[in-house]
């Protein structure tokens, strides 16, 4: 192993850039090369990459975004792409190759082991929901985010008399609805591993408004449907001046939380472990605060879990 290469891919989540930084550091440390590749496997199949220097990485750790930027590619999908990404890692003469990206972008590299060429993934989505790691890279900040806007929501909420809808991302996982509902007290969570009728959701509101609420909060994921249409039936079931806010983008920009620049600093230095060690085909992980590593192919098949126990609390503490 003398040169290694580096790609984000997919939807940037915050702590890429950590994440890149800990895998540059750590090859150069052990005296191996490392080639950036830009716009994921765009970049790759164009033979986009150039060689990183331990300054490449320098003042990057707490930028959100990345700075090898990040891409999506209908040609790699194919076998004929693949095999020209591989091309091009063997033209560079690049010995391995690591994946920063969400599902989608792991199972790209997942392509590449098979084929021969030797690859690791590393999590980062906002949405975790990928299964084999307690938390995926960008997950905490974008929690965080979310916190602050609600936090904020509700100041002006505790001043009118209301029902705010809040729709949050996570594409099919409720996990951010579920960590930012449970954090911030929300009356209903509505997640898309479980579904609660909308009676109940009505019945709850009008408990807390019989006895004083002035105002309640709806974390909706958007996993479930459109915020604005789910405003506008419980407006009309309730007749309760309703308020949706969509948090949209702002959700996956923003400066790392520390959680995530210490979780994307341990997996990229383990990603350039496994490659050291001749490891193929394998994502990295957190699992109890142990960094652990399983083969991509388990990881992908198997379901990623929302946490039933939070669910249940989360109902049990807005009765
Ligand atoms: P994310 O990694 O955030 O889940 P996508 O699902 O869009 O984002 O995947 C990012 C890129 O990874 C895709 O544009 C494509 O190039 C590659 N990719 C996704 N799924 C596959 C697959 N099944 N086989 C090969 N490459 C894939």
């Amino acid at each position: 192993m003398k040169r290694i290469a580096v790609l984000t891919s997919g939807g940037d989540a915050p702590g890429m850039n950590a994440s890149i930084r800990a895998v540059v550091r750590k090859a150069i440390y052990h005296s191996i090369e490392v080639f950036g590749v830009y716009n994921g496997y765009q970049g790759l199949i164009e033979g986009n990459m150039q060689k990183m220097e331990l300054g490449s990485v320098g003042d990057i750790i707490h930028r959100g975004g990345t700075i090898l930027r990040s891409a999506r590619c209908e040609q790699f999908v194919t076998d004929e792409g693949q095999w020209k990404a591989i091309e091009q890692l063997k033209k560079n003469k690049v010995d391995g190759l690591i994946v920063i990206g969400g599902d989608g972008s792991i199972r790209g590299a997942q392509k590449l082991t098979e084929k021969g060429f030797l690859c690791i993934g590393i999590p980062a989505t906002i949405d975790n929901d990928i299964a084999g790691t307690d938390f995926t890279i960008g997950f905490d900040t974008a929690l965080n985010t979310i916190i602050e806007a609600i936090d904020k929501i509700r100041d002006t909420a505790t001043s009118h008399e209301r029902t705010y809808i809040i729709e949050v991302m996570g594409r099919d996982a409720g996990d951010l609805a579920l960590w930012s509902g449970l954090a911030d007290g929300a009356e209903s969570i509505l997640i898309p591993e479980y579904t609660e009728s909308f009676e109940e959701v009505i019945d709850r509101l009008q408990r807390g408004h019989e006895r004083g609420k002035r105002h309640s909060i709806i974390i909706l994921a958007e996993g479930v449907g459109s915020g604005f249409n789910y405003g506008k039936r419980i407006q009309e079931a309730t007749n309760m001046e309703t308020r949706v806010t969509v948090l949209g983008y702002i959700q996956r920009g923003g400066s790392p939380t520390a959680a995530d620049r210490v979780l994307a600093s341990r997996l990229g230095a383990k990603a350039v472990d496994l490659l050291l060690n001749g490891k193929n085909g394998r994502m990295v992980g957190l699992q109890h605060n142990a960094v652990i590593d399983h083969p991509i192919l388990q990881v992908l098949e198997k379901e990623n879990q929302l946490n039933k126990e939070m669910y249940e609390l989360s109902k049990e503490l807005s009765i």
